[in-house]
């Protein structure tokens, strides 16, 4: 709990001078009170803000009176300025009413077409996503399922701003665009949360401008954890009637690989083990139908890559990212993490990348380099201190998210990297 209340509260953050809050805090002083021409705004000059001014002008939302500016008529600037954060709200309708709101920038995500919107114990599909103008059209359903959807994301570097080692890994901050598409969704099953269907989808990507704070992890901390006996692949002798189990199990889904969607051609779907086979004291309980999952052949080397090394990765991303608003003071939603196992921002090693998730940045993940060695020791505090077993909400994540392990895995990257710390 040190880092909660031994925190410096300077670390809070708020730039007043990044272009969209200047912008909109200026329309919202002018609607208060009328702008002298020569006057400035806070600790700005007025040269400083007559370009806002002027776009102001340009969108009609204000005008000019001999020698001041004033508010546009019939505007109430304060209702479109969320303070939380800076993206609009998308608003939901149902026959003509808001029935509620989303941010934009997860309208795609919680509100794409035919996903189910869950309010107050009421259902809800999407029938119509306008982003233009802000709406997302809703009707009452009666179903068994809730949506959940896949999204890809892709981050480029624009600009790299600051790069350093620390020992076990490199540490980055820099302008980057981060590009989101939905590509489709599951339908789950209420409470157990078996896949019902896969739906694909053909949405426009998002773009985001902002800022982020990267690390890359060396080949020499991953083989020091692998080293540990914590990474081992599957074993290859499933016990008997594997094949006629697999065969059950494709044909339960439908010949389609679970993750991509995939119909089975010329080449064999495989079956995975959602837990690890190793983790189970007798095969019957691992080849449980639960367990097992219709995998392409690419998705079941991704699945397990995953299992094996993104695993600790993601567990460590939802932990630092978890953490990083105590260090900053600010919303959880206004940070968001990815993680993968290699990446061209990190010379192709694993990437744990948290970004701003406001059009711009603000300046949060500029603190987290400055923070990244205290993150890191203060992620493993907790980690090491948390009495769940296999991992939670409050540290790494559940263990449906991120796999059996994860946590052991989690800790022992936490341990490699402080222990390479260039001081220690
Ligand atoms: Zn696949
Ligand atoms: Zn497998
Ligand atoms: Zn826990």
């Amino acid at each position: 709990p040190e880092y909660l209340f031994e925190n410096n509260p300077e670390n809070a953050l708020i730039s007043p001078d990044h272009s969209e809050i200047l912008q909109s805090q200026l329309l919202c002083a002018i609607q208060d009170l009328a702008l002298m021409e020569n006057e400035g705004f806070g600790s700005l000059g007025s040269e400083h803000i007559f370009p806002y001014l002027q776009v102001l002008l340009q969108e009609g939302k204000i005008r000019k009176a001999n020698d001041r500016y004033i508010c546009a008529p019939e505007t109430y600037p304060a209702a479109e300025v969320s303070l939380r954060n800076l993206s609009s709200q998308v608003e939901i309708i149902s026959n003509n009413e808001v029935i509620g709101t989303v941010d934009s920038s997860s309208a795609m995500w919680m509100v794409h077409p035919q996903a189910i919107y869950l309010d107050k114990g009421d259902t809800w599909q999407v029938t119509n996503l306008d982003l233009e103008h802000n709406k997302a059209e809703v009707k009452t359903v009666q179903v068994n399922y809730f949506t959940q959807a896949t999204r890809q994301t892709f981050i480029e570097c624009k600009n790299l701003l600051k790069k350093e080692n620390c020992g076990g890994s490199d540490k980055y901050f820099g302008q980057v665009t981060v590009t989101t598409t939905i590509t489709g969704f599951k339908k789950l099953r209420f409470f157990n949360q078996e896949v019902l269907e896969w739906v694909e989808l053909d949405l426009p990507p998002t773009k985001l401008e902002t800022i982020a704070w990267w690390m890359g992890i060396s080949p020499q901390i991953v083989d020091a954890v692998k080293e540990q006996g914590l990474w081992n692949s599957e074993p290859n002798d499933y016990g008997k009637n594997w094949q006629e189990i697999t065969k059950a199990i494709r044909k339960r889904d439908g010949y389609r690989c679970q993750h991509c969607g995939t119909l089975e051609k010329d080449i064999t779907h495989h079956i995975h083990h959602i837990i690890p086979f190793r983790k189970f004291d007798n095969p019957e309980e691992a080849n449980n139908p639960s367990n097992l999952v219709t995998l392409c052949p690419k998705c079941h080397r991704l699945a397990e890559l995953t299992v094996q090394i993104q695993n600790g990765i993601t567990a460590t991303g939802y932990l630092l990212v978890k953490l990083a608003p105590f260090f900053l003071m600010c919303d959880r939603q206004d940070l968001d993490v990815f993680c993968e196992d290699k990446s061209v921002l990190t010379q192709n090693n694993p990437i744990i990348l948290i970004y701003d998730n406001i059009s711009g940045g603000i300046g949060l993940s500029r603190k987290l380099y400055d923070l990244h060695t205290q993150l890191l020791e203060a992620a493993l505090d907790l980690v090491s201190q948390c009495p769940c077993k296999e991992g939670c909400p409050s540290c790494v994540g559940p263990v449906a998210e991120n796999g059996v392990g994860a946590k052991e895995y989690s800790i022992a990257l936490l341990q490699e990297l402080i222990k390479n710390l260039p001081d220690r």
